[in-house]
């Protein structure tokens, strides 16, 4: 008999389950249909480049049916909810897909609406985000009429995906204005939530530092509460204001309204309720969630959605088979980080180890937390992996599902660990 598998969302995560699903099983075993909203794949790592002039949104955009194999339905249709107990997904246009196993996939929504004024008079104009194709697009000519003034790039609140792009986003704004010969006509400020430059310790002592050493000031634990597009002001919950002339903010990320529209599946800001290591539902057995979507504690990242897929897929076909399931994710999650000056540095970490210097894969390999050329490449290099390897679900080579420990120097991060008790910023 013929079962029904259900893919909600057709980004990264959804598309690379459906391709790996279809290789493992014929179309009269399993029936694979995926759901998403809108049929635009955005490469989204392209989209820190949009806004520099270093590549365009209809470089980096595909359409999405097109990236899944044949023999996978496509149907594009927002999702209006997921009805658990019926196993019964009911889209927007008024369909309704029964299924055997769900995948939940839909990633973030950007929940700009919740944080006052962003959206208001300015934006567009001098408030933008590259966290959006329009938004990307709409910065590049904003960054190249700027000639001088204060630009704060600010991070609303966590979660985001991908935590390190507003940090590249930092190094490459002073990279690009120093190439046009105005970097001391630019004040650049990096405005966060965190009480540093990212959440774990060694990586924030490092990017913290690469911050400063680019001239770029840091104002901490500032929770943005409104957005004065028109008086040019971030304004804290605490009553703290930074001025800008040109804003470029990272909104609240949620999970998506759908979910909240579904009872039990997601949690406080609708993202699903997972098991971190099987990736299985807590809300019922027959739901998986991969990538963004997951409230699972580690980066929101392509790479992670990536690991995530050959255990989503291998419980998938273990439940289906009656099979206990593989406690197989370990939180791997792995960034370049663009620096400019075409460098970049790479971290690598999972749920039990933080971001480490070292080499990776093993001791011979890129260089991690440490600027190079090759990491450089390898940041340019991946867009073509995304398209040809990693969406078709083929294994790139090389670079395993699980974090490598061999190239990893655990004695220097007990260094800066000592370095920090020592100066009395850590317990
Ligand atoms: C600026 C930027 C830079 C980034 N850089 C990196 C990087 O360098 N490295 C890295 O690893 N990651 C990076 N990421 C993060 C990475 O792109 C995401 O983590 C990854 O795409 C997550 O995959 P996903 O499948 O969970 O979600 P997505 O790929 O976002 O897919 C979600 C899909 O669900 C659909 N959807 C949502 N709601 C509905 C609905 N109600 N109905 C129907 N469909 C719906 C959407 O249309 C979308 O197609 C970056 C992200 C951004 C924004």
């Amino acid at each position: 008999m013929t079962q029904h598998v259900v893919i909600l969302g057709g980004g990264t995560g959804g598309t690379l389950v459906a391709n790996r699903l279809r290789r493992l099983a014929s179309t009269d075993e399993i029936e694979i249909v995926v759901v998403d909203q809108d049929n635009q794949h955005v490469y989204q790592p392209g989209l820190l480049f949009v806004p520099f002039g270093l590549t365009h949104p209809e470089d980096i955009v595909r359409p999405r049916a097109r990236q899944l194999h044949r023999g996978i339905g496509f149907i594009e249709s927002a999702v209006d909810r997921v009805e658990i107990e019926a196993n019964e997904v009911h889209l927007a246009d008024g369909q309704v897909l029964g299924y055997d196993v769900l995948v939940v996939a839909t990633g973030t929504t950007l929940v700009t609406e919740e944080t006052e004024g962003l959206t208001g008079p300015g934006w567009m104009e001098k408030v933008f985000t590259f966290y959006s194709a329009e938004g990307a697009a709409a910065l590049e000519p904003a960054l190249a009429a700027f000639d001088g003034g204060r630009v704060v790039v600010n991070v609303v609140d966590m979660p985001i995906k991908c935590p390190v792009a507003p940090l590249e986003f930092c190094f490459l704004a002073d990279w690009y204005f120093r190439e046009r010969g105005i970097r001391d006509q630019v004040e650049l400020t990096y405005v966060t939530p965190l009480d540093g430059a990212f959440t774990k310790p060694v990586a924030s002592e490092r990017l913290g530092g690469m911050l400063a050493d680019k001239g770029v000031a840091m104002v901490t634990e500032f929770n943005t509460g409104e957005v004065d597009g028109v008086g040019g002001r971030l304004v804290a919950y605490d009553g703290r204001e930074v001025p800008f002339d040109l804003a470029v903010v990272v909104p609240l990320h949620g999970g998506g309204d759908y979910i909240g529209r579904s009872p039990g599946l997601g949690d406080a800001l609708n993202f699903v309720t997972t098991d971190e290591h099987t990736l299985q539902s807590k809300a019922a057995p027959n739901i998986f969630a991969i990538g963004d979507a997951a409230n699972v504690p580690t980066s929101k990242a392509g790479s992670v959605t990536h690991f995530e897929g050959e255990t989503v897929v291998d419980n998938i076909r273990r439940f289906l088979a009656g099979e206990p399931l593989l406690e197989g994710f370990d939180g791997h999650a792995n960034c370049f980080i663009e620096t400019g000056f075409h460098k970049a540095l790479l971290i690598d970490f999972n749920y039990d180890t933080e971001p480490l210097p070292g080499h990776y894969p093993s001791k011979v390999g890129l260089s991690l937390l440490k600027e190079s050329r090759l990491n450089h490449l390898g940041k340019l290099m991946f867009q073509w992996f995304y398209w040809h390897s990693l969406l078709p679900g083929r294994d790139i080579p090389g670079i395993g599902a699980d974090m490598p420990t061999a190239g990893k120097d655990r004695d220097d991060a007990q260094k800066v660990h000592d370095q920090k008790i020592e100066k009395g910023t850590e317990q």
